[in-house]
């Protein structure tokens, strides 16, 4: 039972590269925190800076209301769970999850039943005995996570723990993680570069780039109303489609299509009158019907749905219809939009419709 406190953590490397500047998070007891961003962003180090492994350069860390700004990793009472899951090849399973409660010094006996109940709460009892190299890569990360189980830390920490397993391991192996974060009931930060695991797993979100945090909220909120060009573009499979439009006589015009404002839109847009922004949308508020035409060029069945790529006479455009369809590159089809998101194009911000 723990709560966490990033209170503007900053991190100057070395070399002067500042990989994180004034990253601020409350994870309340019991949360699943999830950082998503794409490669080099600075999740990792907020991680490593959390776990001790790299020192905090700026800011606080509070754990259950102390500071463990400048506290050595073995005293914070942490676990992690890395990508590389490395265990002891010449250990038995039992040995790899007691390593770490030996090294302690604990109890034989309570060692014993900590193994036991985190192989249960896992699925690991048959495979106790057991060396790494005679279970499958689904099995290995499981005792990845045992080891980190049996500790009963504070706060466990999982730094891309899926990335080495293939696309239906992953899928099984984070429900897992789920069920695992609910049994436990256990405060839980996890980084990865994947949208998808964030939308799956998180209580949470923080969303990152380039060092910064982009926006804090639930997957329905970051999914809803991401708070920029960039959360916009980062969550959501295939991506948002992005259009330069200019906001003229209650209309959206763009060399593409002129659609009519709503009244809504024409209020929250009153400001941009005569000027460029930027229109969002998400591949599945395309609708089939109506006069927006889109120049087809690939057609890929998903089964319940279609991803129709096309071209315009400026953008290019992603489509995803809710049925199986049948486009021939060259084909002409005619589209309308579901409109929900619109940004400034200077400041990247999101437009909040009233
Ligand atoms: P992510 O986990 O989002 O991929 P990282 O936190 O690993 O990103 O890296 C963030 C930035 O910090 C990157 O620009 C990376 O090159 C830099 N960086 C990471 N580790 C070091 C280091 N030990 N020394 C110098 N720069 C580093």
């Amino acid at each position: 039972m723990s709560s966490l406190k990033l209170q503007h953590l900053d991190k100057i490397y070395e070399n002067n590269v500042q990989a994180v500047f004034d990253f601020n998070l409350d994870v309340n007891d019991g949360e699943l925190i999830v950082l998503v961003g794409p490669s080099g962003c600075g999740k990792s180090t907020t991680l490593r800076m959390v776990a001790g492994l790299e020192d905090i350069s700026g800011g606080k860390l509070i754990i259950d209301g102390k500071d463990v700004t400048a506290m050595p990793p073995k005293d914070r009472d942490i676990a992690m769970v890395f990508q590389n899951y490395a265990l002891y090849g010449h250990m038995t399973i039992y040995e790899n999850m007691a390593f770490s409660l030996m090294l302690r010094k604990e109890n034989k006996n309570e060692i014993h039943q900590k193994v036991l109940a985190a192989a249960d709460i896992l699925g690991l009892t048959d495979q106790l005995n057991k060396k790494p190299s005679q279970l499958s890569g689904g099995q290995r990360q499981r005792v990845a996570m045992g080891r980190a189980i049996v500790r009963t830390p504070k706060v466990f920490l999982f730094d891309e723990p899926l990335s080495n397993l293939d696309a239906k391991l992953r899928g099984a192996t984070r429900r897992e993680i789920l069920l695992l974060h609910k049994r436990l009931n256990a405060t839980m930060l996890y980084v990865t570069h994947d949208q998808t695991e964030a939308l799956t797993l998180a209580d949470r979100i923080v969303c990152m780039s380039m060092g910064h945090v982009q926006q804090i909220g639930t997957p329905l909120e970051l999914y809803d109303s991401p708070a920029n060009l960039f959360v916009a573009g980062f969550i959501g499979l295939p991506p948002m489609n992005f259009f330069d439009v200019e906001v003229k006589n209650g209309q959206l015009v763009c060399e593409d299509f002129t659609e009519e404002l709503t009244a809504d839109e024409k209020a929250a847009l009153r400001e941009y009158e005569g000027r460029q922004i930027t229109l969002g949308v998400r591949p599945e508020n395309i609708i089939e019907g109506g006069n927006i035409c889109v120049r087809v060029f690939s057609n890929e069945n998903l089964g319940q749905t279609t991803l129709v790529n096309g071209t315009m006479k400026k953008h290019k455009i992603t489509c995803k219809f809710r049925e199986w369809c049948n486009y021939k590159a060259g084909d002409e089809v005619m589209v309308s939009f579901n409109r929900k998101h619109f940004f400034d194009k200077e400041t990247t911000q999101a437009i909040r419709l009233g």
